[in-house]
């Protein structure tokens, strides 16, 4: 298990917005843990909890 792993994935859940700490991640809807926001394949967020994945905007039609 890498020990870098979980201070590398912090980073994702706060953006610098003009000098300010910015919330980014969303809660679960599941279990309520904060979700891991990932760009990379396609823009989503995901718990690391119980695994719920929830992908960003809507396919468009
Ligand atoms: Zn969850």
């Amino acid at each position: 298990m890498a020990k870098g792993e979980q201070k590398a994935s912090a980073r994702l859940y706060y953006e610098i917005v003009d000098g300010k700490i910015k919330l980014k991640n969303k809660k679960c809807p599941k279990c309520g843990s904060v979700m891991a926001h990932h760009m990379k394949p396609r823009e989503r967020w995901s718990c690391g909890r119980c695994g719920y994945t929830e992908f960003a905007g809507k396919s468009k039609a």
